[in-house]
């Protein structure tokens, strides 16, 4: 029995295509700057979000640390949602090693960061404080899409006071494929107008894209190569014949995006189907990501069946299951039955 993996969008295998797009990426050294493959990618994520440069990274981690980094003195701060990766999953990183303060503030129900909260805690220019520096943002966050309307506001917001403004957009894609229809359905546009919004953005390729390791981070020519480009060096990052991967996420770029939709809208689908069992309420998902909240009492064993009938998922009281690339029709019927189970004993 194949096991159906919904615990992250991070377990995809590389498909068949892709490993030949591998197999057959030309190569050099990136350190010397000499990898066409990973100059490749650079340049054509960079055009297509419409900024000046880009820098391939080894993951999303690093990509917006880097970003903060290069964004952020010692002794700047910059302001984030409590939830927030850059935050709250990266190690403190900022914090430990780039001495830069986070100014984290709670989120509204749909994701999003509550302008007069961003302007609360923008500090005056007075000794007493850290220099709010950035506003860094996250897209999806939670599988939620943050509103164009909202990302232009808080744009605003930030220029008005003279803040930088970073996209942790690890599934920025996702959120381009949901919101394309503003886009007259083109998601890449939609990604770009989301981008517009920002002046560095970070993009996951080992997510929903599929690839096996990457993310690449994008902004001015000034930013990536005077200041991202040494903090990756100095972070470990610089990869030698790195357009094996490169060319992993290229080919996911130009091959995995707009079939995101499908990962969507089998999230849908999942939802639908755990809709009304007993012990359970479940939250219409935006993207590819379904929160699933169970009562306490019927908590305790319920991961253990799902697993015992070959479905993973992770959690506790609120389990979260993601749709990606090696998840088929087949497997989310599979994860409905075995859910529908475990609530209804049929
Ligand atoms: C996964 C993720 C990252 C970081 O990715 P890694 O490649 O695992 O370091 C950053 N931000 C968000 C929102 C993510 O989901």
């Amino acid at each position: 029995m194949k096991v159906v993996d919904l615990r992250s969008d991070t377990v995809t295998q590389p498909t068949p295509a892709m490993r030949e797009a591998m197999m057959a990426a030309p190569l050099g050294d990136d350190v010397f700057g000499d990898d066409p493959s990973v100059n490749l990618l650079q340049d054509a994520l960079a055009a297509a979000l419409g900024f000046e440069a880009a820098l391939f990274m080894p993951s999303g981690t690093q990509s917006n640390l880097c970003a903060l980094m290069s964004h952020c003195q010692r002794g700047d701060e910059y302001i984030v949602g409590q939830f927030a990766h850059t935050y709250r999953w990266e190690g403190g990183g900022a914090a430990v090693l780039g001495s830069i303060q986070p100014q984290p503030i709670s989120h509204a129900q749909d994701g999003s960061l509550p302008l007069a909260e961003i302007a609360a805690n923008i500090k005056p220019d007075d000794a007493h404080f850290a220099r709010t520096r950035l506003l860094a943002l996250e897209n999806t966050i939670g599988g939620k899409v943050l509103p164009l309307a909202y990302l232009s506001e808080a744009s605003r917001l930030a220029l008005t006071h003279g803040l930088a403004r970073h996209l942790d957009g690890a599934r920025l894609f996702n959120a381009a494929v949901a919101c394309a229809h503003e886009f007259g359905h083109d998601p890449y546009a939609a990604a770009k107008g989301i981008c517009s919004h920002f002046d560095s953005v970070s993009v996951c390729f080992s997510k929903g894209l599929g690839a096996p390791v990457g993310s690449v981070l994008c902004g001015s020519r000034e930013l990536i190569t005077k200041r991202a480009h040494r903090w990756r060096k100095m972070t470990g990052g610089g990869l030698r014949q790195a357009g094996l991967l490169a060319a992993a996420a290229h080919h996911a770029l130009e091959h995995h995006v707009r079939r995101l939709a499908q990962d969507h809208a089998l999230a849908r689908h999942l939802a639908q189907g755990l809709q009304g069992l007993d012990g359970v309420t479940v939250e219409a998902p935006q993207t590819n990501i379904v929160f699933v909240d169970v009562a306490p009492a019927k908590a305790a064993g319920l991961l253990d069946h799902l697993k015992s009938r070959g479905v993973l998922a992770t959690g506790l009281y609120r389990l979260r299951f993601v749709t990606h690339l090696d998840v088929d029709a087949q497997g989310v019927d599979r994860a409905i039955a075995a859910m529908r189970e475990y609530f209804e004993g049929v």
